[in-house]
């Protein structure tokens, strides 16, 4: 049985090392690595903003930490914080208001812990403004969860769902609330609180890794797919077309929906324009010539006096991803595909930023300056999502096809998911 992969990111290729042989992966890039492929300028590495691997399935570590990637890297304890009211406090926000003046720090705790002490039962859907309210009261929500969340996700809070939360926003107890306002608590919280990162080369080391396992078929790069011919089982490229048996997508589903031909069913088609939004990140890297800024790795921050949503460090990952005496810093700004984006303003205010924060002395100098557009980068989450997708997957498997991966399957996830998400589909045919 033949399988077709669309992409050679992360998922694309697991599902080809899992299926073992008779795939034809086709990529439209000249390398492998989609979203965690890394660039390189002026002597400095850089990913697609920060890639941090996170693992926490046994097959996944065993394979790729133990195995494939053994001794080549790094671990790292999360030194993450929020800069918000001019005071730098840890992450997450909701743990750690310590530091805070005592008016907001107050209103946080208060209304946390009411939401606590609350009779009413919580909302069986709420929508992820009232989440915020219910799960953390109205001070966090206040302070950090509305202006940051709103800023990264561009979207009114009110029309977004929360399936997405499941372990991307850490929720305290009312004891560890409390302790984090009274004291600078090193605990911690969530999904990343600690991760790996190549000792060299940046997070493409991953799917190069994976890439140079694969045998018993062929990786096609520089290979776009403009046609998907799905009665027919067949896909099309500039240079050519492809048969299969089954095709795994793992192409941004929009895109792979807009290459069907003929089209899905009319009321499917209409249903997809308005379920799949995604904004766009903006993703500055800059090299200065400040070796050590801040031991920081990354800031979140949540103020819109800052147009920027995160800044990190990724040279405190992997001092060689910047040249000696030098370091690497990466940025990320949040829109819409359809708004303008001004990137001299943009550079000159993070500039400013960094000055302000005291991460670049006055004598210190911009050596390099690189900008990646990440489109699509976040899928939104809405009603019209939830009740699109299954209906959508329904109809492609049935003709064979599973769209999978962070944008074939139109999800928020991290690497490691998508490497399992390419390994189920793989078992998924091997099975049929
Ligand atoms: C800003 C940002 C920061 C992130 N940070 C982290 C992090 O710190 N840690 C973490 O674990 N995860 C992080 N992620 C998530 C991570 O990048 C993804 O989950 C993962 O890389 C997705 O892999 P994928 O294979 O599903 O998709 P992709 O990497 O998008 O792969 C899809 C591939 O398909 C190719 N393609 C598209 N269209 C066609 C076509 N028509 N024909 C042929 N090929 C095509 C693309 O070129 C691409 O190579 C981050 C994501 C973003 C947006």
């Amino acid at each position: 049985m033949k399988t077709v992969i669309i992409g050679a990111g992360l998922a694309g290729l697991s599902a080809a090392y899992h299926l073992k042989d008779n795939w034809v992966i086709l990529e439209k890039e000249s390398k492998v690595g989609g979203l965690a492929a890394s660039g390189q300028s002026k002597g400095f590495t850089f990913d697609k903003t920060g890639h941090l691997l996170h693992m926490h399935n046994p097959y996944t570590k065993g394979w790729l930490i133990e195995g494939l990637l053994k001794n080549q890297m790094n671990t790292h304890a999360r030194d993450s914080w929020i800069h918000s009211q001019n005071v730098f406090t840890r992450y997450p926000f909701q743990a750690n208001t310590y530091g805070l003046a005592p008016k907001t720090l107050t209103e946080c705790v208060v209304a946390f812990l009411k939401t606590r002490d609350k009779i009413r039962k919580p909302s069986a859907d709420p929508h992820f403004h009232q989440w915020c309210l219910e799960t953390f009261g109205r001070g966090i929500s206040k302070h950090f969860m509305f202006p940051y969340n709103k800023k990264l996700w561009l979207i009114d809070l009110k029309k977004m769902t929360t399936e997405w939360i499941r372990n991307f926003v850490p929720i305290p107890s009312r004891e560890e609330v409390l302790y984090g306002a009274l004291v600078d608590q090193k605990k911690f919280f969530g999904y990343n609180a600690s991760f790996y990162y190549p000792k060299s080369g940046g997070i493409q080391a991953l799917p190069d890794a994976i890439a140079g396992e694969l045998s018993g078929a062929e990786l096609y790069l520089d290979t776009e797919i403009s046609e998907i011919r799905w009665k027919e089982k067949r896909v099309v490229t500039a240079t050519g077309s492809f048969s299969y048996d089954w095709l795994v997508n793992t192409s941004p589903l929009n895109l792979f929906l807009g290459r069907l031909s003929p089209k899905m069913p009319a009321a499917l088609e209409r249903a997809g324009k308005k379920a799949l939004q995604s904004t766009v990140v903006y993703n500055l890297n800059l090299g200065i010539t400040n070796p050590r800024p801040t031991p920081k790795h990354w800031v979140y921050f949540p103020e819109n006096k800052f147009a920027f949503y995160r800044i990190g460090l990724s040279s405190n990952f992997a001092p060689n991803l910047a040249p000696p005496g030098t370091s690497c810093f990466y940025v990320e700004f949040a829109r819409w595909a359809h708004q303008s984006f001004n990137y001299e303003k943009m550079l000159n205010h993070t500039l400013a930023a960094l000055r302000h924060f005291g991460w670049m002395r006055p004598e210190d100098k911009v050596v390099m300056t690189h900008w990646n557009r990440i489109d699509p980068a976040y899928v939104v989450f809405t009603k019209e999502r939830r009740a699109f997708l299954p209906q959508a997957f329904r109809f492609l498997e049935a003709n064979n096809i599973i769209s999978t991966g962070r944008y074939g399957a139109w999800k928020y996830s991290f690497m490691e998911e998508a490497i399992l998400d390419g390994k189920a589909a793989a078992e998924k045919i091997l099975k049929s």
